[in-house]
């Protein structure tokens, strides 16, 4: 469907839950979240239901995330129904690969094709002290569990902190030169804990890259549902990707909106507006009558993000975790 300013929204991030095996310091505080009871996170029942709405409001492309979405129980499961709903194109995941390996297999009999895991750096130390867990091989194991896949698309995601990673940036990016999976670099938002650290600017990022592997050639066209802009290194077996929000807004390209895992509709990672579908479902409303509150609330979605604005209006309060990234 096309929102007031003409932007066709097609792709939706359900948030499956809030908890998470790993507590990345941008992310999540040591401690956890406080935990949200079963009863209030929105059943797979209910998602699904939700699902053959959001198809009819003309949403093609579902991607799962948390929290650590593989650590509800039975993802796998509702990956393949949600799949099987008609007019839903693509399921996919953003996973921190922890528990990856374990369930590739399932993931992929779900009909999972795309598959984005979130990983900082590959020197076990430093791992632990971005995500406070000593859990950097299983992460390993899980992308190569992953990569046994050629059809499915992987992609790695790294957010470049200054003074916390940066010894990795050309690392990282080296993943693509020697396999077949993009490595993007997604700009730190200054959203919960992200508002303690300090992120690094694409053009920084690309600077040491040229300096480790040469000039880049741009690429155009779409290479998925999001808004990055991607370059190829010559010799290299995958692209890198770069997704900055703040210093390359794209908000006029959005086509998304996001579901928490409390059954709240975000129109935009920012601000807090949104639709308490929960309260819907649960308070006996009708298919008809949620598609209409959706489609209308949708209409309203915002023009832009302002995080670059001071004391502007509703800014979300919640870490990442809860909204899903
Ligand atoms: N646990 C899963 C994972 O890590 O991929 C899914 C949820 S996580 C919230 C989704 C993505 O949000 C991760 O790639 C993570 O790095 C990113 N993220 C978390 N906080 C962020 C922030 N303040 N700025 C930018 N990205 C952030
Ligand atoms: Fe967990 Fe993902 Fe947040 Fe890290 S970024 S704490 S893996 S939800």
């Amino acid at each position: 469907m096309l929102d007031q300013y003409g932007r066709t929204i097609d792709y939706i991030r359900i948030s499956v839950t809030d908890r998470c095996n790993l507590r990345c310091i941008y992310c999540m505080p040591e401690k956890g979240v406080e935990q949200v009871s079963h009863s209030d996170i929105l059943s797979y029942a209910e998602i699904v239901r939700l699902c053959r709405i959001f198809v009819r409001l003309g949403i093609r492309h579902i991607k799962l995330t948390g929290g650590e979405p593989l650590v509800r129980k039975g993802l796998p499961d509702l990956a393949k129904e949600i799949r099987s709903i008609p007019g839903i194109e693509d399921v996919t995941l953003t996973t921190n690969g922890v528990l990856l390996g374990e369930q590739m297999k399932a993931l992929y009999e779900a009909g999972i094709r795309s598959v984005n895991v979130s990983l900082d750096t590959l020197d076990g130390d430093m791992f632990q002290r971005i995500t406070r867990r000593d859990l950097l091989d299983r992460v390993l194991e899980g992308l190569k569990e992953c990569a046994g896949y050629p059809d499915v698309r992987l992609k790695i995601n790294c957010v470049p902190l200054k003074g916390v990673n940066e010894e990795q940036w050309v690392k990282m990016a080296g993943i693509a030169r020697e396999y077949p999976v993009d490595v993007r670099f997604i700009e730190l938002m200054p959203i919960g804990f992200g508002k303690e650290y300090h992120g690094e600017t694409q053009e920084s990022i690309q600077k040491r890259l040229k300096e480790a592997y040469g000039s880049p050639r741009m690429l155009t066209g779409s290479f998925g549902n999001g808004p990055s802009v991607y370059v190829a290194y010559s010799g290299f077996a995958g692209r890198i990707g770069f997704i900055s929000a703040i210093s390359h807004k794209f908000c006029s390209q959005c086509n998304r909106v996001r579901l928490t895992s409390e059954g709240y509709l975000k129109l935009c990672l920012q601000y807090t507006d949104g639709v308490d579908v929960r309260e819907l479902l649960r308070g006996g409303k009708a298919d008809e009558e949620i598609f209409r509150v959706l489609k209308e609330a949708i209409e309203q979605k915002p023009r832009d993000h302002q995080f670059t604005v001071k004391n502007g209006r509703h800014f979300e309060q919640h870490e990442m975790s809860r909204i899903g990234g």
